[in-house]
């Protein structure tokens, strides 16, 4: 028999301190329009996930006694009267947000920071927090312990210092030690999945973009991007190392702190088979907006295992406005994504997950088509980092969705081959075995 749980709305003072509203049960959000959470949608919140308060945007919850949408924009008198805020998680990687917090965002005077907000209630019975999400991805390898800073930074100087002229290598230097990159920082320890980024330019202009943003902007991007093209040689002397040495050794190109790899194809091509002509081991993936599909064949070619198209939406009157290409069009990206299965690479979607756009039913039924017909091997669900009204006025779109757990079900349904993920996997991890049953994954693993 299921426990009874009982959600609180959580609240911030002006200062920021956070705590339940006695009075308001917790509400969310598909896309715009206020919902109650589902039962099998909340989960403890995840080990590593933070909240935080949402500036200027008071929350909105329903009320306890009359069971009616509240907004509250200030504590009672009797508590100080003071300005409240919403509150959101930042849920650690490997879970996807099946609702966003419910706040009047509609008449906030700020333009929000490009992260991904994520409704948090408050749990009356167990006295914890729990947030509308879904484990995706088993792998732990990217959780915040195993990235101990006091280990990184002498291995960041030593191997700075092997290679004094290396750019490539003083860049993710920073970002190890600066944006606290746990992909750079893999680099350094030698393990796992270690960056490449390469490219300074991108032939889109992402609403959401987090490496650009046209300033002066209230939503600035989180990263300085890349401001050189590496060499093949500044390339191949850290990802060869890697490729040979690291355990679980992934070197990927497309990074949050650059454009897209693809406007460097022929760099990363010849960058690709000098590493191939050294190793075969470990795996060479390309994180991109696959918008040239020549690019594509000549990094098949070359001997990349797999690819990583990102995508916000699978409709084209939804990607095109958040994407705004310059010069491609979404015919393009989905001509790519056929020629990479036709070369025989691992494909997968970055799919940038917004509840109410990702949920609706016409959105489902062409992710279905889109997978069935193109052959794509996993989507990975994360969560695109955005102010919801930017976003939602930015598609013009209109009405929700069925509900993001409920589009997962029914997706594995219908196509019980794909994967559900959150990262990048090694060659030997691409079908892992069970891989067509495991859904769902435990909260907790
Ligand atoms: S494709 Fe990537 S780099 Fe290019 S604009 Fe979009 S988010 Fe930015």
């Amino acid at each position: 028999m299921s426990k009874t749980r009982t959600f609180l709305t959580v609240v911030a003072d002006s200062n920021g301190e956070v705590f339940e509203h006695p009075d308001l049960l917790m509400a969310g959000m598909n896309g715009l329009t206020l919902c109650r959470p589902e039962v099998d949608e909340m989960i403890p919140l995840p080990e590593g996930s933070r909240l935080f308060t949402i500036p200027q945007t008071p929350p909105i919850g329903f009320d306890r006694h009359s069971g009616k949408p509240r907004t509250i924009t200030r504590l009672p008198k009797s508590w100080g009267g003071d300005a409240l805020q919403a509150v959101s998680a930042f849920v650690t990687p490997a879970f996807t947000r099946t609702l966003l917090p419910a706040a009047d965002y509609l008449n906030k005077p700020v333009e929000l920071t490009l992260w991904s907000y994520t409704a948090v209630g408050w749990c009356i019975e167990e006295e914890r927090f729990y947030v509308a999400a879904v484990r995706v991805d088993r792998n732990r390898q990217w959780e915040p312990q195993h990235f101990d800073d006091r280990k990184l930074e002498p291995l960041v100087r030593k191997r700075v210092a092997s290679q004094p002229d290396n750019r490539l290598l003083e860049q993710l230097s920073r970002c190890a030690l600066d944006y606290h990159c746990f992909a750079a920082k893999n680099l350094f320890f030698g393990r796992w999945e270690a960056p490449l980024p390469c490219s300074p330019a991108c032939n889109a202009q992402c609403v959401g973009c987090i490496s650009l943003q046209d300033e002066p902007k209230a939503c600035q991007a989180s990263q300085d991007r890349l401001d050189f093209v590496p060499t093949v040689d500044e390339i191949c002397n850290l990802a060869i190392p890697h490729l040979q040495h690291a355990e679980n050794a992934i070197v990927s190109f497309g990074q949050g702190c650059e454009g897209d790899p693809i406007m460097q194809a022929d760099t990363v091509a010849a960058a690709i088979r000098k590493m191939r002509l050294q190793t075969d081991r470990g795996t060479i993936n390309f994180n991109t907006n696959a918008s040239i599909p020549d690019a594509i064949d000549k990094l098949a070619a070359a001997g990349v295992d797999s690819i990583r198209v990102s995508l916000n939406s699978v409709q084209e009157r939804f990607y095109t406005p958040y994407y705004r290409p310059r010069d491609y069009c979404f015919a393009d990206v989905l001509e790519s994504i056929r020629r990479a299965r036709q070369n025989g690479l691992f494909t997968m979607l970055n799919y940038l997950v917004f509840p109410g756009i990702t949920d609706r039913k016409d959105e489902i039924e062409e992710l279905v088509k889109l997978v069935e017909e193109y052959g794509i091997d996993m989507i990975q669900m994360r969560n695109l980092s955005i102010d919801p009204v930017v976003y939602w006025s930015a598609l013009g779109a209109e009405g929700t969705g069925i509900g993001m757990k409920k589009m997962l079900d029914l997706v594995k349904q219908r196509i019980p081959r794909i994967q559900y993920g959150y990262f990048n996997r090694t060659r030997e991890m691409f079908y892992p075995p069970g891989y067509q049953e495991d859904w769902p994954l435990p909260a907790r693993l």
